[in-house]
Parts: structure tokens; sequence; C-alpha cells
């Protein structure tokens, strides 16, 4: 008999489940998606794919499709406030099996997510109200006053998320505060801007990212004051504009494009106060993607660990089909806790301290590092995608199912 799941959120994480378990696990399980708004308006403006998110894409065969609708970055670039490199490396060979890094805008990759049967498997405007566990099933009751019982229920609800809340007997503690402001936009490219820039400022950041021959996503982001920055304040060109007037003339010319707050995305940076793969209350519930290790988009990993999660998930059923769906959730902890706490507690810790740096001795202390080291998201993935994901992934099966 099949599996039955129920993946709550159609956000990158709950999207890369279903087409994963629509390729891996077809005869295996049943799905169905909740989606509490009640169309898609994916959030961000602009993504970076690294290249461990482009190879769980290719586990799922959506690698090609993201690539034609993407940019291919082949280097990233760091600079002073002045717009003066500090330095550059190229991206293309840090990959084992040399999967690329791409732009895309969020949408883009929400379209290529949604393709094939997956629409098809979308409740819109529905969301879950209790949960509780009996014979080794979810009873879940809907929004809408509906009830039904599941094998697995998957919290793909993002950072708020009211499955690590409802199954951990709401003691679930709210997102902490990374202390950092921050706003997305999309905007015309330069042509001249040919590599994702990170621009260091004193207490700023500024990345100049293309998504496309003509389109570029920009992440500005400032340390928050003590006394907080106001909602007015957050939702303000001339605000926003005031904390970067002063760094290098590409970024002035990006300014100067934003003539409307509608085109401001702004947003406080937030993390999970605790990477929670899986419930602490009931045994046939995980977590994955923002709803289990939220951190800071440092180096890119929350989209892509979202993928790398949901691959995994499906990889894992498709596996262990005759084992209990409580083992199954004990072999992604063992497979997977370490890495994204790892990565979490870097992620968070690394854009902090460089955010931080706001006097002229640790500006210089910070950029030195650069200029010896090299950028550092660029010094993680070096170690980081040393070894693929699912490589690993096919030993740790390897050796569980002989
Ligand atoms: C400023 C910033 C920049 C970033 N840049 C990058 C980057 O360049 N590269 C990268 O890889 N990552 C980046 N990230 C991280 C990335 O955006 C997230 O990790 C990723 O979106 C997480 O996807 P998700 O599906 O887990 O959660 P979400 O994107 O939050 O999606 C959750 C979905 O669930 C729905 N939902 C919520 N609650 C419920 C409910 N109760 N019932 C039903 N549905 C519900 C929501 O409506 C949403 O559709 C960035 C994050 C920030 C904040």
């Amino acid at each position: 008999m099949k599996r039955k799941v129920l993946i709550v959120g159609g956000g990158i994480a709950g999207l890369s489940l279903a087409n994963a378990l629509e390729l891996l696990c077809k005869d295996k399980v049943d799905y169905q998606v909740i989606e509490r708004q009640r169309q898609f308006s994916p959030i961000g403006a602009g993504i970076a794919l690294p290249a461990n998110a482009v190879s769980a894409l290719h586990q799922i065969n959506l690698e090609q499709k993201v690539r034609e609708n993407a940019y291919h970055v082949q280097q990233i670039v760091f600079t002073d406030d002045a717009y003066q490199v500090l330095s550059n490396r190229a991206t293309d060979t840090l990959h084992p099996k040399h999967f690329p890094f791409l732009g895309i805008s969020r949408a883009g990759l929400h379209d290529v997510l949604l393709t094939g049967p997956i629409p098809s498997k979308i409740q819109f405007g529905k969301t879950i109200v209790h949960l509780s566990e009996s014979n080794n099933k979810v009873l879940v009751t809907f929004s809408d006053g509906t009830k039904d019982s599941y094998d697995l229920v998957v919290g793909a609800d993002g950072i708020r998320s009211s499955v690590r809340k409802l199954s951990n007997q709401d003691i679930d503690e709210p997102p902490l505060s990374l202390g950092i402001t921050n706003w997305r936009l999309l905007l015309k490219k330069p042509k001249t801007l040919i590599h994702p820039t990170y621009v260091l400022g004193a207490g700023s950041i500024f990345l100049l990212f293309p998504i496309s021959e003509h389109e570029m996503y920009c992440y500005a982001g400032v340390l928050t004051p003590p006394n907080g920055i106001s909602e007015d304040e957050r939702k303000s060109i001339h605000f926003m504009k005031s904390h970067f007037e002063h760094i290098g003339d590409e970024v002035k010319a990006a300014l100067d494009q934003i003539i409307d707050p509608s085109q401001l995305i702004p947003d406080q940076l937030e993390t999970v106060r605790e990477v929670k793969t899986h419930s602490l209350h009931m045994k046939n519930v995980l977590l994955i993607g923002d709803a289990a290790h939220a951190c800071a988009p440092t180096y890119q990993q929350g989209g892509a660990m979202s993928i790398e999660d949901a691959v995994i998930v499906a990889k894992l059923l498709n596996a262990f089909d005759a084992l209990p769906v409580e083992q199954i959730i004990k072999f992604y902890d063992n497979f997977r806790f370490k890495t994204i706490q790892e990565i979490q507690t870097l992620s968070n810790f690394v854009l902090q301290r460089s955010v931080q740096a706001i006097d002229p001795q640790s500006i210089e202390a910070r950029n030195q590092k650069i200029r010896q080291d090299g950028p550092f998201n660029v010094t993680f993935w070096k170690e980081y995608l040393k070894t693929d994901v699912f490589d690993e992934l096919d030993h740790f099966i390897h050796t569980r199912l002989n």
C-alpha cells in the first residue's frame, strides 16, 4: 500500500519535495500539498543558487529547466565601499561534478518547480489547525474543518512553521532576530556588471547579483540600530538609500533606479532558535527547509538546503519503503542534522560579524582578511562542496540496506 504524505507549505522546500516524490517515489507515496496563501507570490525578488542547489535540482530532473531561465555565475567579487576589489574567485571549479552557480528570479524558480502534475496536487488557502498522533498515523484537522490521517506530515511551512509549533505542543519558541535589516529588489542590470559583486561598507553590505542578461537582484543589508527601525522607515526609499549613498558609484547608480517604495522588499533577518528536523512530540512529523533551519543568507544555503532536504527525504522514503516512517525520520536526522546545524551556526555568525564592522579599525581587519583568504562565501563553498551530498547519501543508504 502507498504511504500517504501531507506536505504543509508550497515554498521552495515543499514544491521540491513534491517534485522529488513525483519522480522518485511515484509507486510508493501518495502526497498532497497545502498552501496557506490563496495564490503564489514568491517573496524575495531573486535567489542565488550555489552548485549544491543545482546538484539537488539535477536529482529531480529540473537542472536544465532552471539553467534555461538563469544567469550562469563564473566568479564572485568582493569590494570595499569605494568599489575597489578586495578579492575575486572563480566558482565553476568548486563542485566535484562541476555543477554551476546560478542566479534566478524567485518567480522563475517557482515556475520551474510548478511544472508537470505538481499544480494539481496543491490545495490553496488551506492550513492546519490541529495535529495529533495515534497508531503511527498523524491526525490532521484543517482550517476548512476537514480532517484526515497521514503516515507522514512534512512541515515545509517556513520560519514561522505551524507544523513545528503544533507538533511540539505549542512550546515552540519564536524566531530570533539577527539584528540585520535588509531590502531585496530587482533592477535593470548595467552592462558592465558581469559577476555578482558584494560591496562591503561600514555596518552595511550591498550585493549586485545578475540573474539574466538584463536584470539583477540586489540585496541591501544594514545593522539594525539598538532602538530598532520603524515599519515606516523600513518601507521608505529615502531611509533605505541613506544607508548606501556614500558607497561606490555602481551602488549609487542602482539606487537611482529605485523610484517607488513598491520596488523594495523590506525584511528583518531572523533565524530559528534551534535546528529541529523532527518533532519532539510526534514520531511521524518531519521538518524541512526554513521550518527546520532558517538562517542568514551568507552562503546562500537556505534555499539550497531546502532543495537538498526534499531530495534526501524522497530518496530515504524510496530506499526504506519497508521500514516504519519513524525509523526513516531517525535516518534523516542521523544523516542531516550535524551538517545543517553547522551551516546555520556559521551563516549567522559570519554575516553578523561582517556587518558589525563599523569603525575604521574593524573594517580594515575585515577587508584585510578578505584580501588574504578570498570572499568569505567562496572560502566556505570550497570546503563544503568538496563532496556531493548525494554520493554521501547513496553510501549511507547502501550501508544500511546491506
Ligand atoms: C534576505 C534573504 C536572502 C536570501 N537569499 C538566498 C539565496 O540567495 N539563496 C538561497 O539558497 N537562499 C536564500 N535565502 C533563504 C531562502 O529564501 C529560504 O531558505 C527558502 O525560501 C526557504 O524555503 P521554504 O520553502 O522552507 O520556506 P518559505 O519560502 O518560507 O515557504 C514556506 C511556504 O509555506 C507557506 N506556509 C506558511 N505557513 C503555512 C501554513 N501554516 N500552512 C500552509 N502553508 C504555509 C508559505 O505561504 C510559503 O509558501 C534568503 C533568505 C533571506 C531572508
